[in-house]
């Protein structure tokens, strides 16, 4: 009897999100395209009607069958209801079908064997990105790679990663255009930023491009569509290869609306900064999204933000003077740092912020650290002395799940400093919040720039 795919997302959605997430869509694409039979379903873990025992109840009246693949996304969001759900299908309801979990908690775990620990009533796993595996799953193929069967001989490998192969979810219309809408140009990320899980789920510190052409048609569909407004671009690092970047941008222009991209600021060059100047003087609202993460040497080391190609101290110059330079140019952005990393203080993360805020008017967001599963801090924690706490009452964490475990102590941190450090996090969100609201309420925000445009021929 052949298998069918029933894909359960569990996503945490802000108020703009679509509730099918772009993720799921571009398994759905996948499937379609190629007539593999499937089900999904979406449910929204932040919103106050969410409950385990709903989706557990769904499942059952849906697909209660022996030939049903239940398949879930791991995220850290996620992680404790998935657990709680496969535990109640299988133990106490005793759930006829297989169930199957991917995302980047199960990608990132490289020891062989450890997924069954993790999860240990799940009865498949697929590392790396989902679309290729699933698709030769239902194909019928036999060792399909990424996949492995609980039990088994783990290869610890990662799903092909083939985007270029990939349908567009929103030109087929499996996912229908809304005023927000996440979209993405290329996977993976050539850094190895020891805190992240975001660097691409087949560890390979690669990247790899959507087809040109298909990007080229989304770019022209948002435009003509005048639905989308927003639309943020989740490559990790955009400006990686200029001249890609440089082309896409060149597509958007002529677009009203806003577009958000994530760059890494020591690589920007004036090539990329001309075509973003362009681009602004067309009508567009371009942020750029910068993770600086932290200025402090110590703590800039151990996360590996720029790896060992320069010395500490000249990597924060570069990544000090290309924030000046956007500065300078008037080109909108937005800094995020991270609190509770190896080695900071309270004092050094009060002067990273107080260096931001005396050369920018970005808004800035400090996040706190959380060990990811399977990233190197994850693994160095013992060695580095940090210590965890969930259930923490701070109005920062007033959207995240309490069971989500945060930083909060170190050699170099209390936990007072822990908690002033979120004082000073949360009176950058609430300063975030009210720019937010000036800037809707102007008229035209687009400068003409012609002037900076001017100054960097
Ligand atoms: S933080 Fe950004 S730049 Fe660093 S590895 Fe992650 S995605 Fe790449």
């Amino acid at each position: 009897m052949k298998s069918i795919c029933n894909l359960i997302s569990l996503n945490h959605c802000r108020a703009k999100d679509p509730i099918t997430s772009l993720g799921i869509g571009s398994i759905l694409s996948t499937l379609k395209c190629h007539s593999i039979e499937h089900n999904s379903r979406s449910y929204n873990v932040a919103s106050k009607n969410f409950t385990i025992d709903s989706v557990v109840q769904d499942i059952l009246e849906t697909s209660n069958k022996r030939n049903a693949d239940i398949w879930f996304g791991a995220f850290i969001w996620n992680e404790a209801y998935i657990q709680e759900i496969i535990h109640k299908l299988k133990n106490v309801h005793h759930f006829l079908g297989r169930v199957g979990i991917a995302g980047p908690q199960v990608s990132h775990v490289l020891e062989r064997n450890a997924l069954e620990c993790y999860y240990e009533d799940a009865d498949m796993f697929i590392r790396g990105y989902a679309e290729s595996a699933l698709l030769e799953l239902y194909q019928g193929k036999a060792n399909v790679q990424g996949l492995h069967l609980s039990g088994t001989k783990d290869f610890v490998e990662s799903a092909n990663c083939r985007p270029h192969l990939l349908p567009s979810p929103y030109l087929d219309g499996t996912l229908p255009l809304t005023p927000f809408i996440r979209w993405e140009t290329r996977r993976g990320c050539s850094f190895k930023c020891s805190f992240c899980q975001h660097r691409g789920a087949d560890m390979k510190s690669k990247t790899y491009k959507f087809d040109y052409d298909r990007i080229a048609k989304e770019i022209r569909y948002f435009k003509e569509s005048k639905i989308v407004k927003d639309i943020a671009v989740l490559d990790p690092t955009f400006n990686i290869n200029t001249a890609w970047s440089c082309n896409i941008l060149e597509l958007f222009k002529g677009f009203n609306g806003k577009i958000s991209l994530q760059i890494r600021p020591e690589i920007l060059n004036s090539k990329f900064l001309r075509k973003a100047l362009e681009l602004m003087d067309s009508g567009t609202n371009l942020v750029l999204e910068l993770g600086v993460q932290t200025l402090h040497p110590e703590s800039f080391q151990v996360i590996n933000r720029y790896g060992d190609a320069l010395p500490i101290n000249k990597a924060i110059g570069n990544v000090k003077s290309k924030v000046k330079e956007l500065q300078k140019y008037n080109i909108s952005h937005d800094i995020s740092l991270i609190f509770g990393l190896p080695h900071q203080t309270l004092e050094s993360f009060k002067q990273d912020v107080e260096w931001c805020e005396a050369n920018t008017s970005a808004s800035i967001d400090a996040f706190p650290l959380i060990l990811l599963r399977g990233t190197p801090l994850f693994y160095e924690k013992k060695k580095l002395q940090l210590i965890e706490k969930a259930n923490i009452q701070h109005p920062l964490l007033e959207n995240i799940q309490e069971f989500i475990k945060h930083v909060c102590s170190s050699p170099t941190m209390t936990f007072e400093d822990w908690y002033a450090m979120a004082d000073i996090a949360y009176g950058l969100l609430q300063k975030k919040k009210k720019k937010k609201k000036v800037q809707d309420s102007l008229l035209n925000p687009f400068e003409t720039r012609v002037e900076h445009l001017k100054v960097l021929h």
